[in-house]
């Protein structure tokens, strides 16, 4: 069918409502771009499930903090096209901030969309502050855009996940939300496309993140339930050089705050490596 680059909405809509008028199911991959394998991965888990997958392309800077790095996030369109393509995308959504965010000076210019407070008073949302406000902000907007059937989201960001999936809920949505694997290179670390910021000393320091929530996994399954001691164990194979900013444990099922692992859980971290901020979690106690 080929790859089709679009830039404005208009011409947007037009093209999914004759793909819905065919009767196609569509899916919508929502991105920042500079695409790797963990992207790639739910691409090719929505060009399996519908007919049509809209990949979105677009640095929303409507989440990022002021002391953020939106300015230096990479953008690589043309390597994006063909990654997206090779994964069975038919389209890229890549609209410029003024096309999704017309007349905005500032971020209250706009009606934004925010999770409850409990969802974002602990892990990533603690420390960035409106963060997720600019993430379901933003995937609204696409979710009204794009009208999709089915919406791909990674594990990696599981926060994230979960909060869409309250937002999908609570604001019906008609769409399915597929939760995808998290993708990892072989040494462990998770693919994130802030990995282009370290250098090939800093990756060798952060795959001790992951070693981290391996080593918690490992001490779930050896017993060990609670999490202040988990939380050590974490620690004890950090590399000295990683600034943890939080490791927290959720319940899978409610992502509650848990002391103890009775019951399916995730451990989730964030940390700074050479002031890169890196984001990881696992999966514990099935
Ligand atoms: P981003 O471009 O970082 O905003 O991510 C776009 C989507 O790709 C989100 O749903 C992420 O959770 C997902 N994603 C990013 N990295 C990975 C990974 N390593 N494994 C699985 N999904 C990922």
């Amino acid at each position: 069918m080929g790859l089709f680059v679009i830039n404005r909405i208009a011409e947007l809509r037009e093209k999914i409502k004759n793909f819905k008028r065919e009767g196609k199911s569509v899916g919508l991959v929502p991105t920042m771009g500079c695409l790797h394998n963990g992207h790639a991965s739910l691409i090719k888990a929505s060009s399996e499930r519908c007919d049509v997958t809209v990949v979105s392309v677009f640095v929303n800077p409507v989440q990022f903090g002021p002391n953020e790095d939106y300015d230096k996030y990479p953008r690589t369109l043309e390597s994006d096209k063909e990654l997206a393509e090779k994964n069975g995308a038919a389209i890229i959504f890549a609209p410029s901030v003024a096309e999704m965010y017309p007349g905005m000076n500032k971020f209250s210019d706009i009606t934004m969309v925010a999770p409850p407070f409990h969802m974002v008073d602990m892990m990533c949302g603690k420390s960035r502050t409106g963060h997720f406000d600019g993430v379901c902000t933003v995937v609204s907007k696409l979710f009204n855009i794009v009208q999709p059937d089915y919406a791909f989201f990674g594990m990696k960001d599981i926060q994230q996940l979960y909060i869409i999936k309250k937002m999908v809920s609570d604001l019906n949505f008609p769409i399915e939300i597929v939760p995808c694997p998290l993708v990892r290179e072989e040494s462990g670390l998770a693919l994130s496309s802030r990995n282009k910021y370290l250098s090939e000393e800093d990756r060798e320091i952060a795959v001790s993140i992951s070693k981290s929530l391996f080593a918690i996994q490992n001490a779930v399954k050896n017993g060990i339930i609670d999490t202040k001691k988990l939380f050590d164990a974490a620690i004890t194979v950090m590399d000295r050089r990683v600034e943890p900013e939080y490791i927290e444990f959720v319940d899978r099922k409610t992502f509650e705050p848990v002391d103890t692992i009775k019951k399916p859980a995730i451990a989730a971290v964030a940390a700074r490596v050479n002031s890169v901020r890196l984001i990881d979690n696992i999966l514990i106690g099935e």
